[in-house]
Formats: structure tokens, C-alpha cells, sequence
């Protein structure tokens, strides 16, 4: 991994070379952007080029030495990481004591320490009191990059300590070169999938994979279809999260994929119903929403549309995803009568 493999972020990159230009870099960062768009990537490859003994160039690892080595098998001892614990929503204050304590020892190898806050969404009242002092007043020589969704998920006594730092969604150009470096090469799949995925590379690969079209395809036929029945799709798409495993946020990126599959078919068939000419559908597929488009009527398509856009944004907000899933089909199975 070095900096061409990590797409769509030159703008944040320049941003702390001109701090080193200035002489100037901080001692605490905070990087907020979307899911899947390389914020953890990002992080570990300022890290490792900070880290790295024979740089070449500025903020370049050499991706040779003994610390670069350390840093790609991440066991570097002066590259520390918190995490949220898997099945849990919040950073147990214990663990960022325990963080606190690893960053103010002496670095091992190098001059520095660096420590990656990997999921800064989930600092409690706790944890981020706890966490303080070492932002305020960081060890000499440490680096702390903190990796968040967005700044209204911060806490102010951590926004307000923070260098903040934004990474862009990718473009889509971006998008199809990461899904081609991951052997999917045809062109048109990888546009579909480009468009449907929102700038994010996790969301992109996911949308890649079959299984995920099949669930699209039973989900969205169903709901889209006379009369669809409400038990076996809600337990359809809550297999599709179950599926996932136990990690959160893994399932939280499948719920917002089959929301993402359901405004496009919505999208579809309003198209349809007013007349315009939608690509990429077969004859049978167009047919379906044609029809769906005139039970529910063009009134009853807005709702479904903003029901869908809502429920995304409580899939962001970590809304039950059940509760979630049962309102969007409710209101799917009301409409299409
Ligand atoms: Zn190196």
C-alpha cells in the first residue's frame, strides 16, 4: 500500500504536506468522511510514512525498511490503535485508558508515537472525558489521528480539540479502478454498480458480489410486485443483515445496499410511469415497475421514496435495523394494494 493505491484523497494528503511545508503540523486529527471511502487507509499509510526510517521523500514510507515492515504486519510498537469492541456501540473507557497510558511511554523505535482512534463515532461522555488531557496536551513528538463518519457525530470537547480533516466520496472512475484492481472488469456492471454505491469502495465490492443482486432481486421484485407479503421479505432482508455477522457496521452497509436497491427501483418506475426511457432493464423488469407505477400512482411513489430516504439515514443513525426494515415494508405493502 503506498500512496497510488489509496484513490480520491489527494486534497487531505496536500493538507498535511503543506502543514509540514509550514512546519506546522498538529498533534491531533480528526478525519471524517463517508463509510468505505479509505479513511482507515488513509490513517495507516500517513502512519507508516511518518513512521518509516529511510524515507525518500516527504511523508513517503519507504515501504522497505524494518518500521514500514512493522507497520504493514501492525506490530510497529509505536503505532497503537483503539477500536470499538466487536458487538459493542460505544469505546470502552477502560480500553482508551489503557490507550492514554500505551501513548505517553517513550517510543521504541523511533521519535514518535501514533496513536489511530479508529472509531471516534463512538466516544461516550466517559471515554471522551477520558481521553482529553492526552488531546489537550499530546506527549511530545505523538501524532493522534481520530477517524469519524461526520462532525455531528462528534462530541464538541472532541471537535474542538481537533485539526479537522475531510476525505471525499470517490468518483466513480475512482470506483471502477477499485473494483478492477478486485478482478471486476466489466465495464457495465461496474458502472451500475459505480452509481449505486455513493462514493463508497465497501459499498462498491459488496454491490459486486452476486449474493447481493439475488437478495436485490427477491427484495425488490417482492416489494415491488401485487400485493407483496410482509413476513417473508422482512425475514429475506433480515437474513440479508444476519448474514453479515456480528459486526454492526457490516450489517448497518447491507441495510443502506437494499435501500439503495429499492430508490433506484422507485426511481425506475417513476421514470416509467412518466413516460422517460430507462436503460439497463429487461423487458419483464420494465413491465413490473410499469405496473407497480400505476397501482401505487405517482403520490404514492414520492412517499416510497422518502420512506427509503429517511430509513437510510436512520440506518446512519443506528436506528434498530428491524425497526427499519418493518417500516419500509410496511409502507411498500399499504401503497401497493
Ligand atoms: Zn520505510
Amino acid at each position: 500500500m503506498a500512496w497510488d493505491h489509496i484513490l480520491g484523497q489527494d486534497a487531505a494528503r496536500q493538507t498535511f504536506l503543506a502543514a509540514l511545508d509550514r512546519g506546522r503540523l498538529g498533534q491531533a486529527y480528526l478525519l471524517v468522511g463517508p463509510e468505505g471511502v479509505g479513511k482507515r487507509l488513509f490513517a495507516r499509510e500517513l502512519a507508516r510514512a511518518f513512521l518509516c526510517e529511510r524515507s525518500p521523500a516527504k511523508m513517503t514510507a519507504c515501504g522497505a525498511c524494518p518500521a514500514c515492515a512493522q507497520v504493514e504486519a501492525g506490530t510497529h510498537p509505536d503505532l497503537l490503535f483503539l477500536r470499538t469492541p466487536e458487538g459493542k456501540h460505544e469505546l470502552p473507557v477502560a480500553a482508551m485508558r489503557e490507550f492514554c497510558a500505551q501513548l505517553a511511554l517513550k517510543p521504541t523505535r523511533g521519535p514518535r508515537k501514533i496513536g489511530i482512534v479508529e472509531d471516534a463515532d463512538d466516544f461516550n461522555e466517559e471515554s471522551a472525558n477520558s481521553f482529553l488531557k492526552s488531546l489537550e496536551e499530546p506527549p511530545p513528538g505523538s501524532l493522534l489521528l481520530l477517524i469519524g463518519t461526520g462532525t455531528d457525530r462528534q462530541l464538541p470537547t472532541i471537535l474542538s480539540r481537533c485539526q479537522l480533516v475531510r476525505l471525499a466520496p470517490l468518483s466513480d472512475a475512482d470506483l471502477s479502478a477499485i473494483l478492477v484492481e478486485h478482478g471486476i472488469d466489466d465495464p457495465a456492471k461496474s458502472a451500475r454498480v459505480a452509481r449505486l454505491a455513493s462514493g463508497s469502495a465497501s459499498r462498491a465490492l459488496a454491490l459486486a458480489d452476486d449474493s447481493f443482486w439475488q437478495v436485490r432481486q427477491k427484495l425488490v421484485e417482492g416489494l415491488t410486485a401485487p400485493r407483496p407479503s410482509f413476513r417473508p421479505l422482512a425475514e429475506t432482508w433480515a437474513k440479508f443483515h444476519e448474514d453479515a455477522g456480528k459486526d454492526s457496521a457490516a450489517q448497518r452497509t447491507r441495510a443502506s445496499i437494499v435501500l439503495k436497491f429499492l430508490i433506484e427501483a422507485v426511481e425506475q418506475a417513476l421514470k416509467l410511469s412518466l413516460g422517460a426511457a430507462v436503460g439497463g432493464l429487461d423487458v419483464a423488469e420494465q413491465a413490473r415497475l410499469k405496473a407497480f407505477a400505476d397501482r401505487v400512482g405517482t403520490t404514492g411513489l414520492l412517499e416510497l421514496l422518502d420512506r427509503c430516504v429517511e430509513a437510510d439515514y436512520h440506518v446512519e443513525r443506528r436506528v434498530q435495523l428491524i425497526l427499519v426494515v418493518e417500516s419500509v415494508i410496511e409502507k411498500f405493502t399499504r401503497h401497493s394494494k
